[in-house]
């Protein structure tokens, strides 16, 4: 029997009636004679009872320096909440169904409480359960260690991430990521309102947008299916529509098929971002880049590296700011000027490698929102800039405007 894995969100799974939707989609799947392995996250978001934040203050004004593995040994109850609700709800109809925590799913990570790995999953247990006809509910974002000795938590999206490790291992039909927006969108709904559904994407551009910020679908997750070559579709719970199937890469592969016919697939944002500029005198210049594993050494991200002779820029989180500050002060670095509230915007389209005039594209809606650009930076699929926070959305809409990214282009 063909084995599918449909993952339900937060939103999913905080009510009453959104259950309802989510069991129709697992009759849906048993209906078609698929075997569906479901993957719950917790109930609700940020300020609800069991919403992974509300465990986190809990904790934390407890005892704000206590211990990652009790922090993981909290959060990780709103997946475990979840799949015995989800259960009980399918049992109501005659489903069988069995809730799971991840360890006794056979998800196996590291030992790094709070952002573990996924090191392997043993499937033997949920393979006794098929064949059983059992439907699985495994609670997402969690594992465990080897030795069974501590509940481990993968970070933060890591519901698809256990979606995708589950779907691989069996080599599943398809991973179905089942949210509250009808798939990927050409930019974020909340920020920018002509956003359009995309019928398909590539695993390599999802991975870019998602990495630079679009947090519809974890970049780990989409990672781990394109290593299978499994397909992710996302949809919603609460409609029919056909969502968003993403799958190989589009922009190699198919070149002459209609779907690549558009320069752009998707705008997306990192809003919470400082920009850096050091002055480098000559002595600084040779080794100044020892700055780099001291910040990496402390765990700080540095994104958007510039180097000139005399100067070098880059990004850090926000939270990140002061750190990275100290930690330049205390190396001699005094020439620095910071911009601290600063977004990075992101343009992602595998049909923009080798076209002429896209950067002039790009750069024409930032002059046309009034935004100016303290900085850009591209790769292989993705052109960004750094600007100040305050033309977020305006500079999002322009972008989104001046790439084609409407229905029109895209059918
Ligand atoms: P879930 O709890 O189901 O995992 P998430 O909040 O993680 O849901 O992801 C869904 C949300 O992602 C949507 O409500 C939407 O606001 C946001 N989002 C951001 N960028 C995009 C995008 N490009 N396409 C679709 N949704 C996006
Ligand atoms: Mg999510």
């Amino acid at each position: 029997m063909k084995i599918i894995v449909q993952k339900f969100g937060g939103t999913s799974v905080a009510t009453l009636e959104a259950r309802g939707a989510v069991r129709k989609k697992i009759i849906k799947a048993l209906d078609e004679g698929l075997q569906p392995i479901v993957v719950v996250s917790a109930m609700g978001r940020k300020g609800e009872p069991y919403a992974t934040d509300t465990l986190l203050n809990l904790i934390r004004a407890e005892n704000p320096a206590v211990a990652k593995h009790e922090i993981d040994f909290l959060i990780s109850c709103g997946e475990n909440i979840s799949a015995a609700i989800v259960a009980a709800n399918l049992q109501a109809a005659g489903i069988k169904a069995l809730a799971l925590t991840g360890g006794q799913a056979g998800i196996i990570t590291d030992d790094k409480s709070g952002a573990a790995r996924i090191l392997k999953v043993d499937t033997t247990y949920l393979r006794e359960l098929i064949d059983d006809g059992i439907v699985p509910v495994v609670c997402g974002f969690q594992g465990s260690t080897e030795n069974g000795r501590s509940v481990t938590t993968i970070g933060r999206g890591g519901s698809d991430t256990t979606a995708a490790a589950i779907g691989a291992a069996l080599k599943a039909k398809a991973v179905e990521i089942y949210t509250d927006v009808e798939g990927i969108m050409t930019a974020d709904p909340r920020m920018v309102k002509q956003a359009e559904i995309v019928e398909c994407i590539s695993y390599g551009e999802i991975c870019q947008l998602a990495y630079q910020g679009a947090k519809v679908i974890h970049p780990r997750a989409v990672e781990i299916a394109m290593q299978k070559n499994i397909p992710l579709i996302i949809k919603s719970t609460f409609s029919d529509a056909p969502g968003t199937l993403i799958t190989n890469d589009l922009g190699e592969d198919t070149k002459d098929t209609p779907i690549i016919d558009r320069i752009a697939s998707g705008v997306t944002y990192l809003p919470d971002i400082s920009q850096v500029r050091i002055a480098m005198n000559e002595e600084q210049n040779t080794a100044g880049m020892e700055i780099f594993d001291l910040l990496a050494d402390s765990n700080i991200n540095v994104d958007c590296l510039n180097v000139h002779p005399g100067e070098i820029i880059f990004t850090v989180e926000e939270n990140d700011l002061d750190k990275a500050v100290n930690i330049l002060h205390s190396k001699g670095f005094d020439k620095m000027a910071v911009e601290k509230s600063c977004a990075k915007v992101s343009v992602v389209g595998a049909g923009m490698r080798g076209v002429p005039g896209v950067m002039a594209t790009f750069v024409r809606a930032f002059v046309k929102a009034g935004t100016p650009i303290l900085q850009t930076v591209d790769s292989n699929i993705t052109i960004s800039a750094v600007i100040a926070r305050e033309h977020l959305n305006k500079t999002l809409a322009q972008l989104h405007e001046a790439f084609g990214l409407s229905k029109s282009v895209q059918e």
